[in-house]
């Protein structure tokens, strides 16, 4: 068996690692516990704490304490986002060389920086960690998700934390991608069916709305529409509010200055919030909030409800959006999926279910585990760990164009023939052979170019590539040549011709990124 890979999501808030084993995904369990761990690094004197570690001494160092490193991956720090990002953020954040934005911290007594890749390495070197103990072996390779709107600066920067973090990233892919992958969703989008799939992914601070055609294993994102700040941690701040002024009321006590106080109402409100989601009423006991007294509250769903809803009608707004930017009806959506562990409410979930009309959601996979999920399934995928079952139940990379040998027709006078020998829209890797024959008696040379298009004409399509057999021996016009095609799981192209009575052979290899994965 090949060694082990892993999917990795890492989330602005919380990040998750899966890995293809005896037959399904794991989702991997960390030292505390806990399926997500929380993105987040800490510095102190004595040393660096990363994920449940980091999260839970945020009250008494938050300087020091770093979290949304991917609202800053491959941005420039004059970036307007990034600009009112660091109005929110208790830690600071400076000007690097070349408009790169750099994190101060202080660390055993020194002040350092660190830029948004180094910070997210350690998450990722810290998933790899509790992958690492789960299997009890070395992990090296690695399938990280990123959102689909992420640009190629913060694609590059994300891979590049993979390699700092001692991992081979095999691939990043797109969140909504993975999520659909978790679903299965590709299997039912066959070869002559599409499937349009809409991503609804409600995590702790964003909401990513995507739209997806798959159609013969292959993902087009069609469009996103989210908001950058947008989520778990809105609907907590909500609660806290709400908490921190029943508390004046009951005891005149004023907690909005006491970061202490309101960092430990947080905690509350967010485990309350969860619970919130499976019963009906929760209770939320803090002892010595300020001055010695204690918070003692009952919330209702429906007061939690009452309380965001605003938020929760302001998270359907891009669903709209999308199904507008993509020129689709709500009718044309055939799968609605969820992801993100915000998600879980079930306020938003009908609010959803009211948009596309009663429809039936995509949630048998836990949400915040979802994009983990499929990632872990692509990783084991390309690291050929999938066993049939796998391999059956996805594989995203298609040819994106016609591949075939150029031949003539001396009889309709016609030249610059197209010979289709692999389709468009073929599940990658691929081998096909066809037969050419001479044309002319005694032709001694026979020329194979190949071309890549749709056209029936070559002269439509783009040149490869060609290579000629030579001496061939006397004969009839009509004499055969094997010719093969074939591409690699990488996309890679190769191309021979074979003279069976003289066992002559040649061929040319084409690598170029021929895949269609969208990701
Ligand atoms: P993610 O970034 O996808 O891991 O989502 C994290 C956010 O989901 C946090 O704000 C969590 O508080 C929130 N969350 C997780 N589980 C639940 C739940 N059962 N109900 C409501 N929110 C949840």
């Amino acid at each position: 068996m090949a060694a082990e890979a892993i999917g990795i999501d890492l989330g602005t808030t919380y990040s998750c690692v899966g890995v293809w084993q005896n037959d399904h995904v794991e989702i991997i369990v960390n030292d505390q516990g806990n399926r997500t761990t929380p993105s987040y690094v800490a510095f102190n004197e004595t040393e660096r704490l990363v994920g449940d570690a980091a999260f839970n001494q945020v009250i008494k160092n938050p300087t020091n304490s770093i979290f949304d490193a991917k609202r800053l991956i491959g941005r420039r720090f004059s970036d307007i986002s990034v600009q009112n990002d660091m109005k929110l953020w208790p830690f600071k954040v400076i000007e690097g060389p070349n408009d790169k934005p750099m994190i101060v911290v202080t660390h055993e007594g020194q002040e350092k920086q660190f830029a948004a890749e180094e910070i997210s390495s350690m998450v990722l070197a810290k998933m790899r960690e509790i992958a690492e103990m789960f299997l009890d072996s070395t992990v090296k390779n690695a399938v990280i998700t990123v959102p689909a709107y992420f640009s190629d600066s913060q694609r590059q920067a994300t891979r590049n934390a993979g390699e700092f973090a001692g991992l081979k990233v095999m691939r990043i892919i797109n969140e909504p991608t993975a999520a659909a992958i978790a679903y299965g969703l590709e299997k039912q989008a066959g070869w002559y069916c599409k499937r349009n799939v809409m991503i609804f992914d409600l995590g702790g601070g964003t909401l990513d709305v995507s739209l997806l055609t798959i159609s013969a294993g292959a993902f087009e994102v069609k469009a996103t529409a989210g908001d950058t700040h947008l989520g778990g941690e809105d609907f907590d701040n909500r609660m806290v509010d709400f908490c921190a002024a029943e508390f004046k009321r009951k005891h005149d006590l004023d907690v909005s200055g006491n970061s202490r106080a309101l960092r430990r109402l947080k905690n509350a409100c967010e485990k309350a919030k969860r619970r919130l989601s499976f019963t009906s009423s929760v209770d939320i006991e803090i002892d010595c909030l300020a001055q010695g007294i204690d918070l003692y509250m009952t919330i209702s769903r429906a007061k939690f409800e009452q309380l965001n809803m605003n938020f929760f009608n302001k998270c359907m707004e891009p669903v709209e959006k999308c199904i507008r930017d993509a020129n689709m009806d709500i009718s044309q959506i055939d799968d609605v999926v969820l992801a993100g562990g915000s998600s879980r409410i079930p306020k938003v979930q009908q609010l959803l279910q009211d948009v596309f009309k009663g429809k039936k959601l995509c949630k048998s996979i836990n949400p915040d585990e979802a994009i983990a999920y499929g990632a872990a399934v692509q990783a084991a995928i390309l690291s050929g760990n999938g066993n049939g079952k796998l391999h059956d139940f996805t594989l995203s990379d298609v040819t994106p164009m016609s591949l075939g040998v150029e031949v003539q027709n001396l009889q309709l006078c016609a030249e610059n023939i197209m010979h289709f020998v692999i389709p468009r829209n073929t599940r990658v890797p691929v081998k096909k052979n066809t037969t050419i024959y001479t044309v002319y008696d005694n032709q001694s040379a026979i020329v194979f170019p190949i071309f890549e298009g749709e056209s029936e004409s070559t002269l439509n399509n783009n040149l490869l590539g060609k290579f000629s057999l030579v001496d061939i021996p006397p004969a009839p016009k009509g004499y055969p040549f094997d010719v093969w095609f074939e591409i690699d799981e990488n996309g890679i192209l190769s191309v021979s011709a074979e003279d069976k009575s003289t066992g002559q052979k040649k061929g040319i290899t084409i690598a170029s990124d021929r895949s269609n994965c969208s990701n």
